[in-house]
């Protein structure tokens, strides 16, 4: 399928590079594509950036028939522009399309629309340490029907903001509460699929979390309210005895793509790592027997977020003595390092945008 290219008339001035917050600005072109029953995907096109019209009726906005992904592009010390195992995220958006009853799409010609998309904003690619280009290539149902069924008509978008660093002022441990009454997935459900769905679910937990002082909650599966599961936009590893522990994913997980990196890298050093089912019983005894030392997080915004303090209802666990694991800085560094081209890439994960 061929890509129609239309520039825009009025290029916007860039922000502030020091001032850019999360999600906040936009680049002057995106990319759109069209679905519906008789034509499949048609319409290629990257045009300037701005308001899409919408019906009042679609699907999206009713039933929440909707897929995403979250991914960045780098600028490496020399000013070329690359991508971190973008193919997972077109793979796992199929994997989320498939859930939602929604169309696939050609991961491959996906991706050859975003590298498109992005030589023709490659200037957008801040420069500055620790900040990237973060894309957000998003499919959403657009039938203007009310009828609650599978939609006839879908749109792909592909959007890109640049984004400040995670980490203003170097890594920061944060505060997390094991969440005993709310819960965000179940397996048969739909926790392993990118879908709005599950963060409309996640944000009344979410925003007592904030008002008492902590950065995310630690969920529990849905079912038994027993085994730990991920937390907000993170997976999360334990250090036990030595040993790198992950949930397994079951269905109810989101199978990140820095999880999987993470668990890569770990083997590559020859650490212990295992994905199994994980009780939040046994990490609470094995801290009391001073067995578990170190947690973190890892997602795409901020790679790796080390957990100084993990509560579980009385039980306060201070984790690397409340600052940043030996473990986790040392798998910032390394995944840092291979995304903004600082390191070696012996794994073959970044693809170069010419
Ligand atoms: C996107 C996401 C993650 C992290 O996935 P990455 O591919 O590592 O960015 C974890 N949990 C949830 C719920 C997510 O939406």
């Amino acid at each position: 399928m061929e890509i129609k290219i239309t520039k825009t008339q009025n290029p916007m001035p860039k922000p502030d590079e020091n001032n850019l917050g999360f999600g906040k600005y936009f680049t002057d072109h995106m990319f759109t594509m069209d679905w519906d029953t008789e034509k499949g995907w048609h319409d290629a096109q990257i045009i300037p950036y701005g308001p899409i019209p919408l019906s009042p009726a679609c699907n999206c906005l009713h039933y929440s028939q909707e897929t995403f992904e979250g991914m960045k592009a780098y600028r490496t010390e020399d000013g070329t522009v690359q991508l971190f195992r973008p193919e997972e995220n077109f793979k796992r958006l199929n994997n989320s399309n498939e859930r939602l009853s929604m169309p696939l799409l050609d991961e491959e010609f996906a991706l050859k629309a975003l590298k498109e998309l992005l030589k023709i904003d490659a200037d957008w690619v801040p420069y500055g340490d620790g900040k990237s280009l973060y894309i957000r290539p998003f499919c959403i149902a657009t039938e203007p029907s009310l009828g609650a069924h599978t939609s006839t008509k879908y749109k792909f978008i592909i959007i890109m903001s640049p984004s400040g660093a995670y980490y203003a002022s170097g890594l920061n441990p944060v505060k997390i509460y094991v969440e005993t009454n709310y819960v965000r997935a179940v397996r048969g459900g739909t926790g392993y699929a990118k879908t709005g769905g599950n963060y409309a679910a996640s944000m009344k937990a979410q925003d007592i979390a904030g008002e008492q002082g902590f950065s995310q909650v630690l969920w529990l599966d849905g079912v038994e309210r027993k085994y730990v599961e991920e937390v907000g936009a993170m997976n999360v590893f334990f250090v036990v005895d030595g040993e790198v522990i992950t949930p397994a994913l079951q269905g109810s997980i989101l199978p990140g793509i820095t999880r999987k990196s993470v668990i890569d890298i770990l083997k590559h050093w020859g650490v212990p790592v295992s994905e199994r089912r994980i009780a939040i019983e046994e990490l609470a005894q094995a801290y009391k027997d001073g067995k578990f030392t170190e947690m973190f997080g890892s997602g795409t915004a901020a790679v790796i977020s080390p957990v100084g303090l993990l509560r579980y209802g009385d039980l306060d666990m201070e984790l690397s003595g409340g600052k940043i694991g030996e473990l986790s800085q040392k798998l910032y560094d390394e995944l840092t390092g291979i995304q903004w081209g600082k390191r070696p890439d012996p794994f073959g994960w970044i693809q170069k945008i010419d």
